[in-house]
């Protein structure tokens, strides 16, 4: 495979790219948004300063990673020709779909269709194109330059040579691809999002407070950042979807989201891409403590 398209310039899409382009994969990076484009490429131009200056990349190295990857708005012309398309747009079933239709229509036969959905199902991902052994699941963790972890799911017809090929495919990003079956969250947001879900609903019930709940869990769990910041790095919008499919697709009440994290999505307050979430980002204040006022006791 050499060349990839990358659908969505969001917090993954922009870091899929990245990755890719840094071991010289050509990518066709696509957005809705030329806004979130620009704003995807600059981000992966910091993020290759922030490598430089810890010695892990060079400026070559980005110049020729920053070459390597085009943008454009429109689907058709993004994704034919290439090799596989990593899909990364927003959770949301319906848009997942309306793109899946038109990659069927768009993409050449031999095209692996992956996607980078959090929770949703692939098999039903796959029944909108008629290449279902050519539809996995790739869910790269975020941030992806830094994460080795690659969850890949194999739908209900996904066929043994696809998924050979994306497992040999992440090793040559020196990713650690791990493969698990199609249900509902798979096996990281199935276990992540009740623990995120649960911090939000202890905040919610005014048990402690925000920088208190991420300190227990940071420095009693050994886990390198708490649950709401991580929450907040996420996005509150894709932690609300994810917990909505796993809510309805498995029927049971423990992944019901809690009305604070409803509440905060309907507010806008998405986290650390729009500025603000359980933590305040504007002014490159790094998540400072906000004040108690989501606690509803
Ligand atoms: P995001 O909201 O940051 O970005 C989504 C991007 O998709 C936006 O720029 C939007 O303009 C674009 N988009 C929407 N509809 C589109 C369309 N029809 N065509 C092209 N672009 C379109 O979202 P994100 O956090 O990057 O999540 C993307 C996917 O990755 C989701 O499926 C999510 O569940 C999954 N994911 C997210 C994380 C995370 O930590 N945020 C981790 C792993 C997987």
């Amino acid at each position: 495979m050499k060349t990839i398209a990358v659908i969505g310039a969001g917090t993954m899409g922009n870091g899929i790219a990245h990755v890719f382009a840094q071991k010289d994969f050509k990518v066709n990076l696509i957005d809705v948004s030329s806004n979130a484009l620009e704003k995807g490429i600059s981000t992966i131009s910091k993020n290759l300063d922030r490598m430089i200056a810890k010695g892990t990349s060079t400026e070559e190295e980005k110049a020729n990673t920053l070459t390597n990857i085009s943008t454009c708005t429109s689907l058709k012309d993004g994704v034919t020709n290439v090799d596989l398309v990593v899909e990364a747009a927003s959770e949301n079933i319906d848009i997942k779909l309306g793109i899946f239709k038109e990659l069927e229509a768009c993409c050449a036969e031999k095209t692996i269709l992956a996607t980078n959905t959090s929770s949703i199902s692939i098999t039903q991902i796959a029944s909108a194109t008629k290449r279902p052994d050519k539809v996995i699941g790739m869910h790269f963790m975020n941030p992806v330059p830094i994460m080795k972890l690659v969850e890949i799911i194999r739908g209900y017809s996904t066929s043994d040579e696809t998924t050979t090929a994306i497992m040999g495919l992440s090793k040559q990003l020196d990713k650690t691809p791990t493969e698990v079956n199609d249900y509902p969250g798979f096996v990281a947001n199935r276990i992540l999002m009740p623990m995120i879900n649960e911090a939000i609903e202890t905040l919610h019930h005014g048990v402690a407070g925000i920088l208190e709940i991420d300190t227990v869990m940071k420095l009693g769990m050994a886990h390198p950042m708490g649950p709401l910041q991580l929450a907040d790095f996420i996005g509150l919008d894709v932690c609300l979807s994810i917990l909505n499919v796993m809510y309805d697709g498995l029927k049971n009440p423990k992944y019901a989201p809690s009305p604070l994290l409803v509440n905060m999505v309907m507010a806008g307050k998405l986290g650390v891409k729009s500025g603000e979430g359980f933590y305040d980002y504007s002014g490159n204040k790094k998540a400072e403590k906000i004040s108690a006022q989501f606690i509803k006791g």
